[in-house]
């Protein structure tokens, strides 16, 4: 194939990691994000082996890994009854089974800028991106440009997959934090009152160039609900928290006001080809879901990979991009489906989803060979994403 000319829009997970593979293939790359100073939003993730793999393949794994944390179980129980109803081991899969890593997003969005820059793409920040008309990009001054390809990577509200998808009704807040004593260093573990209320805390490890270690705070809260918690005095709501996990106490001391939160919405929506005449869609700009299975920077990481490993192999634009759809499809839809399902579970004013996962669910996920089909769907690696993109997984011990 030709030497290509390549827009990527959208300088988050996706576009970043497209841009350093792409670029590596000897592609011209330039990458366009709307903020004058490109940054990540939010607070932590965990990446998932399959993510971890591609970051490996970025270059970036090590670097990645040396700023996170292992995270090696996803714990939770239901109060005020204090039994377990979720415990996932990434160790089910086998004893040397590689574990997930808990980050900031600050760090992760570092190591990938890093890389895209090293492999000499091109950003160009402030480029509010609007539409994609006759093969051109169209910026919101009205200036546009014309490449070979555009990837849209702008995110869940993507403008050129539609516009932002209706939110579900459940978000969080999120904040991150000095890490405090009292949490499991390996695990991210949360504490339920029915599905209507979650707390959770996740070791994300440091921000490059810092030494302290941090955690990620969350709380579910209605999108609907929001302006009540604004206006409501920020004690009030840390008693609430208090009630439900009493332990929380020294993370909660370090938020002052409401604004050392941010609040995230969540929604759920895939489109139904990621190949059109105008442009291409990777990550959340394709498929975005609620964050329960944490799974989305990996699927974008994923995606990344895939139309990579296509446009290497294949001689033909059009058949290139086929094969990236076809290569995504099977697990995209897989882990749609379990992120749908598996979300009222955790978020939902339904007793009934709460009952189901407490007294159906948890104990159904301790009978073999339930704990490794769970720490595998958590892990990514359900309908073999990496075999399918033909990369082989290197091991991280768990
Ligand atoms: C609260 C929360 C927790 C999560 N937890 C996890 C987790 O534990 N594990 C996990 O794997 N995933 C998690 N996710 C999902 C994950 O963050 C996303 O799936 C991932 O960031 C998607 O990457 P992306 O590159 O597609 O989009 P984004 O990371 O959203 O990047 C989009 C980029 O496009 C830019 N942009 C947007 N609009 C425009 C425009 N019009 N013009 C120019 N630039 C624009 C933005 O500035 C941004 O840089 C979580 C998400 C949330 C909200």
């Amino acid at each position: 194939m030709k030497r290509l000319n390549i827009a990527i829009a959208g300088c988050g997970v996706a576009g970043l990691a497209c841009a350093t593979l792409l670029r590596r293939q000897g592609a011209n790359v330039v990458l366009f994000d709307k903020l004058e100073t490109p940054q990540p939003l939010g607070s932590g993730i965990i990446l998932q082996p399959v993510g971890l793999r591609v970051l490996d393949e970025i270059g970036a794994g090590d670097a990645i890994c040396a700023l996170g944390a292992p995270i090696k179980r996803l714990f939770g129980k239901a109060e005020p009854r204090g039994n377990v109803v979720l415990d996932v081991r990434y160790a089910a899969r086998g004893k040397n089974a590689p574990c997930g890593l808990g980050v900031h997003r600050g760090a992760l969005f570092q190591v990938l800028y890093d890389a895209a820059l090293g492999a000499g793409a091109e950003i160009e920040s402030g480029r509010d991106v609007v539409a994609v008309r006759d093969g051109r990009l169209v910026f919101a001054d009205g200036v546009s440009a014309s490449f070979d390809l555009v990837i849209d990577a702008l995110g869940m509200r993507s403008p050129l997959s539609g516009g932002a998808p209706k939110p579900l009704p459940f978000g969080a807040l999120w904040a991150s934090l000095d890490w405090a004593g009292g949490f499991d260093e390996t695990a991210l573990e949360q504490r339920y009152r029915q599905a209507r209320k979650m707390v959770g805390v996740l070791p994300i490890g440091r921000l490059k160039g810092a030494t302290q270690r941090q955690a990620a705070f969350f709380w579910s809260l209605k999108h609907t609900d929001r302006a009540a918690w604004l206006a409501t005095p920020i004690e009030v709501w840390k008693d609430e928290v208090r009630a439900l996990w009493p332990e929380t106490e020294p993370l909660l001391a370090q938020l002052g006001e409401h604004d050392d939160l941010v609040f995230a919405t969540y929604a759920h929506r895939t489109i139904g080809d990621p190949v059109s005449r105008e442009c291409m869609h990777v990550g959340d700009g394709w498929h975005c879901a609620s964050p329960q299975l944490g799974q989305g920077a990996n699927m974008a990481l994923l995606d990344a990979l895939a139309l990579a490993r296509a446009l290497d192999t294949q001689s033909n634009l059009d058949t290139a991009l086929g094969e990236y759809a076809r290569m995504r499809a099977l697990h995209i839809k897989l882990y749609q489906l379990a992120s749908w399902m598996f979300t009222p579970a955790y978020q939902s004013d339904s007793d009934t989803f709460a009952f189901v996962r407490d007294w159906i669910m948890s104990p159904l996920s301790r009978a073999p060979p339930a704990p490794a089909v769970l720490a595998a769907l958590v892990a990514g690696e359900i309908g073999a994403p990496l075999k399918t993109i033909d990369a082989r997984p290197r091991r991280r011990s768990a």
